[in-house]
């Protein structure tokens, strides 16, 4: 686990360091790829805070929103934290997402897998202009033209006109 003692340095110092997939926190839907490589500069100030600024490249495997394929991501970010020890932090400070540390030691793990969250994108595309599963037939519509046609398709599906409503089938009208 990959930690910082806070004693080992003066006013500010430069860490860089890479973190390994079992120091950071699970992120549903992404498979992270170790290492994650970060860069922070800490800064002591009053109060105990101390501000971490600096920034993280990682990459992670996920699946396409659209086609269901393997996708891998590249991540670059860049961020700002405050640290405060844990005896000195109030209600106010965690309300304003200040992390904690004990000891006078911080461990980065946490804030680094939030950090990186905030980064991943919510529906991830294998490309942007990935023209995803056909509807119709299931078949990727990026590999081949199946020629199912929205219109015409209608007439081959045996769902298209029929909706489900409170556990029971209805025709749709239309
Ligand atoms: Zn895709
Ligand atoms: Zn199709």
């Amino acid at each position: 686990m990959y930690t910082i003692n806070l004693a080992s340095f003066n006013d500010s110092e430069e860490f860089i360091f890479e973190m390994r997939k079992e120091e950071l926190p699970k992120i549903d839907g992404f498979e992270i790829e170790p290492p994650v490589r970060v860069r922070m500069t800490l800064t002591k100030e009053k109060d105990s805070e101390v501000l971490a600024m600096g920034a993280l490249e990682a990459a992670a495997g996920a699946q396409c929103s659209r086609c269901l394929e393997p996708v891998k991501i590249g991540v670059k970010a860049e961020f700002t934290a405050v640290f405060k020890d844990r005896e000195k932090i109030t209600g106010d400070d965690l309300e304003n997402d200040i992390y904690e540390y004990a000891n006078n030691v911080i461990n980065p793990a946490e804030f680094i897998g939030q950090a990186l969250l905030l980064e991943l994108p919510s529906k991830p595309v294998c490309f942007e202009a990935c023209a995803g599963l056909c509807p119709v037939c299931g078949k990727n519509r990026n590999n081949e033209k199946c020629g199912c046609k929205s219109e015409a398709a209608k007439g081959f599906s045996p769902f298209s006109s029929i909706t489900i409503e409170d556990g029971k089938i209805k025709k749709t009208e239309e």
